[in-house]
């Protein structure tokens, strides 16, 4: 223990949900802790801010929960750092007892298939970073003038970018989508958009309420051809197992969109099953996405695509890529690159068979891109849980905590942002959006963020 504070100096790198759940865990335990909270960005709270759709304002609330861990005394944010590139991990090691590693899966996984980098051709995670006004996606450009989209994947990612995609303008207006991607969706020209899922209905992952949105969309009717639905076997014995209620409702669902016909005028979404990309074809650019039917092999609830030999080819001028996630490596830290995450037991960081003392993973970085929000909860206490035990057990050793690294961050970071900044950042953004009628107006680019605070 730090005998000059008295305190644990526990580091937490990564202001997202887990990042903000694993603090919590901290502050409620008996052990006296102090906990440095890193985050790459100016503004804290990962993909609450940057993922969740603007249309899903009150999925946005863990916020306030965050805030309010955030203003505990023992609790510093400190922005605009990158972990691994300007602090190093060996001089994180010296100045803290427990480092917990919190950066989430910030990469998409990639599908493998010839032109898949073609102009046209982007990752959920781009389009989602733009419209939500992070910084990396300021200025990506998306051809919206396009008629037709292919949406790859049946999450609820893949809905947000769909349901992004297809709503009138108006209703997103009220949002607190980037000023930028509202100007760009007001001059669309989509028409229809294909979304396509690699199983079949009764596997797709989205859930209802993500899905129910889809159908209730003003202007935009939902279709699915009714051959489509037709479940083998081994699926049916798959949907009416008790422990199915969401396949079982989407089954529902889908099966009241059979008799919808596309309508002049309206924008249509298209669901598609048991089809997996094969190739995107174009020139300079996407013009068609070249899909093979799969087959479902395997016992239930372990079905797998498997290609046949029958294709088929959509002609679409855009295509959004949204199958999974994967963590991006840490400089000075193993990886699991198959994973795409930080390899642990429990969250204990581990490099081989060996456990790196002091070295703690949550969130997305430790499981992989799985559940809500809330989930990460529960994976955090296990964390903290680790933490505490190994604090409680270990020979008390000297942590000299921020300072030590003090000289390091003063060379490296220009301008670090505190709480307090944060909040100023918040109020201006803010007062932006109430001109507007919008929660808020976020600032797009680092420098403007800062400048509110020069
Ligand atoms: C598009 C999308 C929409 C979603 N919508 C919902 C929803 O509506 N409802 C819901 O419940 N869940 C939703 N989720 C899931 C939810 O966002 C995740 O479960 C959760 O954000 C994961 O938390 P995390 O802390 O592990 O990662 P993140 O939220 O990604 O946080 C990681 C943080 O670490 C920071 N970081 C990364 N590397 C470094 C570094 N080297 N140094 C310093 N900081 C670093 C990042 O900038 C980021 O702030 C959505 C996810 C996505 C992708």
């Amino acid at each position: 223990m730090d005998g000059t504070v008295g305190s644990f100096q526990v580091a937490i790198v990564g202001s997202g949900p887990s990042g903000f759940y694993a603090a919590e865990a901290l502050l409620r335990s008996t052990l006296p802790v102090h906990i440095d909270m890193f985050e790459r960005l100016p503004t804290p709270f990962g993909l609450v801010r940057s993922g969740v759709a603007p249309d899903h304002q009150k999925l946005k609330q863990p916020i306030q929960v965050f805030e309010r861990i955030a203003r505990a005394p023992e609790f510093s944010f400190l922005g605009n750092i990158t972990v691994g590139a300007d602090i190093t991990i060996d001089a994180l090691k010296a100045a803290y007892h427990a480092v917990i590693f919190a950066c989430g899966a910030q990469n998409d996984r990639r599908i493998g298939i010839p032109g898949e980098d073609l102009k046209g051709s982007h990752t959920a995670t781009e389009f989602v970073g733009w419209y939500n006004g992070h910084p990396d996606y300021r200025d990506r450009i998306f051809d919206l003038k396009q008629d037709v989209v292919a949406i790859v994947g049946q999450g609820n990612v893949a809905a947000d970018v769909c349901r992004i995609l297809t709503r009138p303008v108006d209703e997103l207006a009220i949002s607190d989508i980037a000023e930028h991607a509202l100007d760009a969706l007001a001059e669309s020209e989509i028409r229809e958009v294909h979304i396509i899922g690699r199983r079949g209905p009764a596997q797709a992952k989205f859930t209802t309420k993500e899905l129910r949105e889809l159908t209730q969309l003003t202007g935009t009717i939902a279709t699915i051809d009714a051959a489509e639905l037709e479940l083998s076997e081994i699926c049916r014995v798959e949907l009416a197992s008790p422990s199915n209620v969401t396949a079982q409702k989407n089954m529902g669902l889908f099966k009241s969109l059979t008799g919808n016909v596309p309508q002049r005028g309206a924008r249509r979404i298209h669901f598609r099953f048991l089809a997996s990309p094969s190739a995107l074809l174009g020139r300079d650019r996407v013009e068609q996405l070249s899909l093979v039917r799969n087959r479902l092999t395997g016992e239930a609830f372990a079905q797998i695509a498997t290609p046949t030999q029958q294709f088929e080819n959509i002609a679409c001028g855009l295509v959004f890529r949204s199958i999974g996630y994967k963590g991006v490596p840490i400089p000075g830290m193993p990886f699991d690159a198959s994973r795409g995450l930080l390899p642990n037991v429990n969250g204990r960081v581990t490099q081989g068979d060996t456990v790196l003392p002091g070295f703690y993973v949550t969130g997305w970085l430790k499981r992989g891109p799985s559940g809500i929000i809330g989930t990460n909860r529960a994976d955090s206490i296990e964390t903290v849980d680790a933490v505490l035990s190994d604090l409680m057990a270990e020979e008390p050793r000297a942590a000299p905590g921020l300072r030590a690294l003090l000289p390091m961050i003063e060379r490296r970071c220009p301008r670090v942002v505190h709480l307090s900044d944060w909040f100023d950042i918040d109020t201006a953004e803010v007062e932006r959006g109430r001109i507007k009628g919008k929660p808020r107006e976020k600032f797009t680019r680092i420098s403007e963020m800062l400048a509110v605070l020069s």
